[in-house]
């Protein structure tokens, strides 16, 4: 058997860099629940869920149950020339816990970057417009189309252009910096207004196909909008024909403690993303739609030849299905507020927590040189991830100084607490 050492080597060998954003020295083994067992047989606290892939944990029984009996059953046939059922019982599954009172179809892919290059195109096709308007520090994926849609970081986007034209960034409403980084704004209408000069002086809303936008903007910081702003851009969107959709891969499934993350704001979205945590870390994607928006392509328009593969959609199916079973809504929900309850309170006691926010087992810390001016504390926050992952549990920042708290949502309460008080040793230290 290869040695941790040789492994690595390996890696720096054979594993071309730009595919792993590189944190800490984990060779994992294996992982169950919320446990990751390294290649020393050192136990760590996942509190990053594989980036929020695998929200029902790490290989639950359930999962893999009916992942092996669908590959005794059948690998794959494409769907771009057959049926299978448990492609047509997911597909009907999504269109049902996706929010909206109106008759809607699925597709699939395989990531979540070709859903949310899927929303551009059908979004496209079904208003005739050219322009999609999305947001900055917005991660949307890694496909020309979805990384066109993103602006979170020079290094995603160097020397890769030409980009996907039409492709529109405004500021994301950010609760807790305001727009640009600079004094908040007071009111809605001040976040709404780069949106609305857009219209007026250079983007006729007719030439709009659509907004895409995330409930919780994620790699971005795990930004929350300002109360009020999701509303009342939906409402603008559809005073103008113009779609609103929503990249759901990271926030939703249960991640917020709702199947879509748009059910915290009152809106019918008209075209949904999902990913990630889809098939429980199986490769699976979808866009949900209303359905005379996802009949406007013809086919081949949106293929892929192992998209919707039978043992992805039966472990997305069993995915679900845990999900309602062992409650992880309700459990996602309570998780959180236990965990935000505590990190209110780290809020309070460190001169370096800034904001704590989310919803759900979503949450963001926020840390800052000082509270007053609210400076990212990038070194800080890699402080306290690589002290942590000394502790035993992983952690990552993102938007440069975000501790991306998002664990599995069947971790456990003991598990949640000794999580808790590992980032409170470490903060502590910090403190001294
Ligand atoms: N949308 C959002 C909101 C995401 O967080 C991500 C992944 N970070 C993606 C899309 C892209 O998903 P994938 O990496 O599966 O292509």
């Amino acid at each position: 058997m290869a040695t941790y050492e040789e492994l690595m080597e390996k890696d720096e060998q054979y594993f071309a860099k730009a595919g792993r954003i590189s944190y800490y020295p984990l060779l994992i083994d294996h992982a169950k629940g919320a446990t990751l067992v390294n290649f020393a047989g050192k136990e760590y606290i996942d509190l990053l869920a594989s980036a929020s892939a695998i929200n029902v944990g790490h290989s639950p029984k359930k999962v893999t149950d009916a992942i092996k009996a669908q590959a005794d059953k059948m690998v794959h046939y494409t769907p771009a020339y057959m049926y299978h059922e448990p492609a047509i019982k997911l597909a009907e599954k999504l269109c049902e816990i996706t929010p909206g009172q109106f008759a809607k179809k699925a597709t699939f892919g395989l990531t979540g970057s070709d859903a949310c290059d899927g929303i551009m195109k059908y979004a496209r096709a079904y208003t005739g417009r050219p322009n999609i308007v999305t947001f900055q520090n917005a991660y949307h994926g890694s496909t020309y189309g979805s990384i066109s849609m993103s602006a979170i970081n020079v290094k995603m986007r160097a020397k890769m252009g030409p980009f996907v034209p039409n492709i529109e960034h405004i500021p994301f409403p950010d609760n807790y910096r305001g727009m640009y980084g600079q004094a908040k704004p007071n009111s809605i209408e001040e976040y709404l207004a780069p949106f609305k000069q857009m219209m007026e002086t250079y983007l006729p809303p007719e030439e709009i196909a659509c907004v895409v936008i995330e409930t919780l903007q994620g790699d971005g910081g795990l930004l929350e909008p300002v109360p009020g702003y999701f509303k009342a851009l939906y409402d603008l969107c559809h005073k103008h024909g113009i779609l609103f959709a929503v990249d759901d891969v990271q926030q939703g499934l249960g991640r917020t403690g709702t199947w879509c993350s748009t059910e915290h704001f009152d809106v019918e979205a008209d075209l949904v993303a999902y990913g990630k945590s889809l098939a429980g870390g199986m490769p699976l994607s979808a866009i949900v739609g209303r359905k005379e928006i996802m009949d406007s392509l013809e086919a081949p328009a949106h293929v892929f030849t192992t998209a919707a593969n039978p043992v992805c959609c039966a472990a997305s199916l069993a995915t679900l299905a845990m999900i309602e079973e062992d409650n992880l809504l309700q459990e996602s929900t309570r998780k959180g507020k236990i965990a935000q309850e505590r990190m209110k309170k780290w809020k309070d006691e460190y001169a370096f927590i800034g904001d704590v926010r989310g919803m759900g087992l979503s949450i963001g810390i926020d840390i800052v040189t000082d509270k007053k001016s609210k400076t990212k504390d990038s070194q800080a926050a890699l402080k306290i991830c690589n002290r942590l992952f000394e502790r035993g549990a992983v952690l990552i920042a993102i938007g440069e100084s975000v501790l991306r708290f998002q664990p599995p949502l069947v971790i456990t309460d003991q598990e949640l607490v000794k999580a808790l008080d590992l980032i409170e040793e470490t903060m502590n230290e910090l403190a001294e």
